[in-house]
């Protein structure tokens, strides 16, 4: 963790601090573009069962971190230790197996639910039960959907089945960005509360990307708040948000 993080302290926040293991580690994360510094030595560690919400303005780095959290982009310096393993020795589809990204405004492609809820599997060349796509199109509030047009649902049943496209990979490290920021105010209050189901399991380590420090505080057991590609605090919900 960089020194000078706006006073806390960042080494009791540590999982093994707190007597816990840690899953996903950042450590020392830069990213540049063009010459252009995006992340700048960032450190974070999370634990296993935990949410860590990442807060801060856009433009802070929150995506391009996660991102960078199952190699969909190439850090410049750094790397992300899951388990303790260095995550440059695992294949990428098989971490992007084990750290599952719901990106901002996922795009569906044409067909049914099915289809694009079991893409992950079907790549691997896997097949799903219907038992196991009816139990996660139940986790999603999404019940008796299977066979729906993707280009016929709502806002926030896209969403819902993006994150169950997700979660159907059965991921040890869920990374969420921006979950519900696209969504209309009852959508977002019925996204949210599926979330909060499926973190309340304590099963998930999950990174929560969100310009809602609201949601924030309602959802992750720590914060991490960023600014200008940095970490500058990292704490409880109670420390970080004021
Ligand atoms: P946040 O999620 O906090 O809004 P981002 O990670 O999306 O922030 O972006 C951080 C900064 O990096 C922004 O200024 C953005 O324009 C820039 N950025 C991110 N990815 C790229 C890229 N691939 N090429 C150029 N600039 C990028």
């Amino acid at each position: 963790m960089r020194a000078g993080v706006q006073g806390l302290d960042t080494g009791a926040n540590r999982p093994h601090a707190r007597g816990l293991m840690t899953h996903l580690r950042a450590d020392g994360l830069s990213y540049e573009v063009d010459g252009e510094r995006i992340l700048d030595g960032v450190s974070l560690d999370v634990a296993s069962g935990e949410t860590v919400a990442i807060v801060g303005p856009s433009g802070a780095g929150k995506s391009s971190l996660l991102r960078l959290c199952n190699r969909l982009d190439e850090p410049t310096e750094g790397t992300v230790y899951l388990d303790g393993t260095d995550y440059r020795t695992l294949p990428p589809e098989r971490l992007r197996k084990r750290v599952g990204l719901v990106p901002q405004n996922p795009a569906l492609r044409d067909g049914t639910v099915r289809d694009n809820v079991t893409i992950g599997p079907r790549l691997r060349g896997e097949s799903v039960s219907e038992e196991r796509l009816a139990a996660v199109l139940d986790a999603v509030g999404l019940a008796g959907y299977a066979d729906r047009d993707a280009g016929d649902l709502s806002g926030g049943e896209a969403q819902r089945v993006a994150i169950a496209r997700t979660v159907i990979n059965d991921p040890e490290v869920l990374l969420l960005d921006e979950p519900t920021a696209s969504l209309d105010s009852a959508a977002e209050a019925e996204v949210e509360r599926l979330l909060a189901d499926l973190l309340a399991s304590g099963e998930r380590t999950v990174v929560l990307v969100t310009h809602d420090e609201r949601q924030a505080e309602r959802l992750a057991d720590r914060v991490a708040r960023m600014a200008d590609g940095r970490i500058v605090a990292v704490g409880t919900p109670r420390e970080v948000i004021t």
